[in-house]
């Protein structure tokens, strides 16, 4: 994954997505960058490389990342790391909807409302039905919701840049592979956060997902579909092209407001550096641990 370096551009679709939900964090990122790669990071790096060429050579993967990441690396790359990476894996070449896949980590530069954009598609996927996806894995914990997905700004400056590039994009799709990793023990799974896949997936097994919900998944039991889908549109499409112009015009401005969602600030690394704290901005609570959850 790059890094957002400049102000100036070329822009991130995921630093763009970060000036979206927060103005001052997407600003203090620049200023600020991280000292080093997360775990959390590196374990989304390393599992995204092992299904970018297809192999479980966790080893290699291992290799490839150290070398292409430039920040340092903790050193906690244990037996628990190895097996998670390999849990990831398996559970996406045993669960992933059958596809051809035409891209893998399919890179672009691009042009949008006159700004320069650069980044890098997980996979594109030709389904058997003939629709083409543009899919995203994730080795993320939480789950956004469906409202999230269907607006999410990075999905729809991918699917604006396959346009660009002539490729009708049908579905964007969420892998979330922790889905795939299979209970060790019969667990009850509340989700406050609910995609259209999650409601189908649970209603097929008669399953209650709702917070007090009290049945139980058995041993063994998958945790979610894996696949969580939306869609843009052409009239949604260009609506992205007119939020980069407005997004970026801010910067122009020298204009950079906080966010006003606590769930993004408890996850935040700024919280100390951008003042919301001092001011009871925000209703954060500051913890001695330094929050990094931002895995691919
Ligand atoms: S703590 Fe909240 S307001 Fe402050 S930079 Fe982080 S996300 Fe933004």
């Amino acid at each position: 994954m790059k890094h957002q370096t400049s102000l100036d551009g070329p822009y991130h679709a995921t630093w763009l997505q970060m000036l979206a939900l927060c103005p001052m964090k997407a600003k203090l990122s620049l200023e600020e960058p991280p000292q080093s790669t997360s775990l959390a990071q590196f374990k989304g790096s390393v599992v995204h490389r092992m299904l970018e060429i297809g192999s479980g050579d966790l080893f290699g993967a291992i290799q490839h990342c150290k070398e292409k990441l430039d920040a340092p690396l903790i050193d906690e790359v244990d037996i628990g790391f190895s097996e998670e990476c390999q849990e990831f894996f398996e559970g996406a070449c045993k669960n992933a909807p059958q596809h051809e896949t035409t891209h893998t980590e399919f890179s672009f530069m691009t042009d949008i409302g006159g700004y320069q954009f650069e980044g890098t598609i997980d996979a594109l996927w030709e389904m058997p039905n003939g629709e083409v996806w543009l899919v995203d894995w994730k080795t993320n914990k939480t789950l956004p919701s469906q409202f999230n997905l269907d607006n999410n700004l990075q999905f729809g400056v991918y699917a604006f840049m396959c346009r660009q590039h002539g490729i009708h994009i049908d579905k964007i799709a969420w892998i979330h592979l922790r889905d795939w990793i299979p209970y060790k023990r019969a667990s009850s799974k509340t989700n406050f956060a609910t995609t259209t896949s999650l409601a189908q997936w649970a209603a097929e097994q008669d399953f209650d997902i709702t917070p007090g919900g009290k049945s139980k998944l058995p041993v063994g039991s998958l945790r979610g579909p894996g696949v969580h889908l939306t869609q843009r549109t052409d009239a949604q499409l260009d609506e992205v092209e007119r939020e980069v112009k407005r997004l970026i015009k801010m910067i122009k401005f020298n204009l950079y407001p906080r966010c006003m969602y606590d769930q993004v600030c408890s996850f935040c690394g700024y919280k100390l550096s951008c003042g919301a704290t001092l001011e009871g901005h925000n209703n954060i609570k500051v913890s001695k641990k330094e929050y990094q959850d931002d895995e691919e």
